[in-house]
């Protein structure tokens, strides 16, 4: 049985799409069945970042409305064979589903799968509610800012309302020379603000931007890169104890270097 994990934000462009496509790739690559569920229904753009645009023909409305079956709403990535997608209608309304459906959906992803990751919409919409009302964990993408701290607190209120109980925080796009500058706020001071564990840090790269163009989703995995801590962030997800990732400006590493050399 498997754990549906809603991946959400109180706002947009915090980078769930991002995770939701590279962890998934992440815990395929580790050997766990996999499927990630664009349920961002409307503005779905998972398809994009996995590079699966041209091969959706049935979306889970056509499952949930009887008009195909189970297995033809799930694509395969072509590069990892343990990892499927579920694509998202684009115009019919999430509040539309029976409710019976909709059950068996998430069931049927439940049984057949070991992690379902479901790349939820800003904010607590409809589409928000189709996967939280079924999610038996979270993750919530913040930046480091007040206003995305904020707006992420209110939605882990409403998770908690759901009885999800099991509600981690991952902070994207961290630039050690914000922090050093104090124009972005520290891990710990993140940490302080929602109150709830962390499951991982994530740094601003530009192999995001790289993989989307490409569609591909496994990440290269580099010293202090996203690929790691995206990777850090799947062996937590299987149990593993893994130290968080410190990432330090490249001034600061510089000053490091030159205090090892006159040691
Ligand atoms: P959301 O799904 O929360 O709206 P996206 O995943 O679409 O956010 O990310 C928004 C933008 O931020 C995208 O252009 C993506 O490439 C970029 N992005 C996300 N995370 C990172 C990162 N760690 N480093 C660099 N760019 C990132
Ligand atoms: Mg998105």
């Amino acid at each position: 049985m498997g754990n549906i994990i809603i991946i959400a934000s109180g706002k947009g462009g915090t980078g769930k799409t991002t995770l939701t496509s590279h962890l998934g790739a992440a815990l395929a690559s580790m050997g766990k069945l996999t499927a990630v569920v664009d349920a961002d229904a409307g503005f779905r753009n998972l398809d994009i970042a996995l590079g699966l645009e041209s091969s959706i023909v049935y979306d889970y409305s056509d499952f949930i409305n009887g008009t195909c079956l189970f297995d033809d709403i799930l694509i395969k990535s072509p590069d990892l064979s343990d990892l499927y997608f579920v694509p998202a209608p684009q115009s019919v309304p999430t509040t539309d589903f029976d409710k019976e459906k909709t059950e068996e959906f998430w069931d049927t992803l439940k049984n057949r799968f070991d992690f379902i990751l479901a790349d939820a919409p800003a904010g607590m919409g409809d589409g928000f509610m189709f996967a939280a009302e079924y999610a038996d964990e979270a993750i919530i993408v913040c930046l480091p800012q007040t206003s995305s701290l904020r707006d992420a607190d209110r939605v882990i209120t409403e998770l908690e309302n759901l009885s999800i109980e099991k509600i981690r925080l991952v902070l994207n796009r961290i630039q050690p020379e914000l922090i050093e500058n104090k124009v972005a706020m520290n891990v710990d001071d993140c940490m302080d603000v929602l109150s709830i564990p962390i499951l991982g840090i994530i740094p601003e790269d530009k192999i995001i931007a790289e993989a989307i163009s490409k569609g591909q989703p496994l990440l290269k995995v580099t010293d202090y890169g996203a690929g790691r801590a995206i990777n850090n962030i799947a062996g937590r997800l299987l149990g593993n104890e893994i130290h968080m990732m410190k990432f330090i400006s490249k001034k600061e590493g510089f000053f490091r270097k030159l205090a090892g050399i006159f040691k």
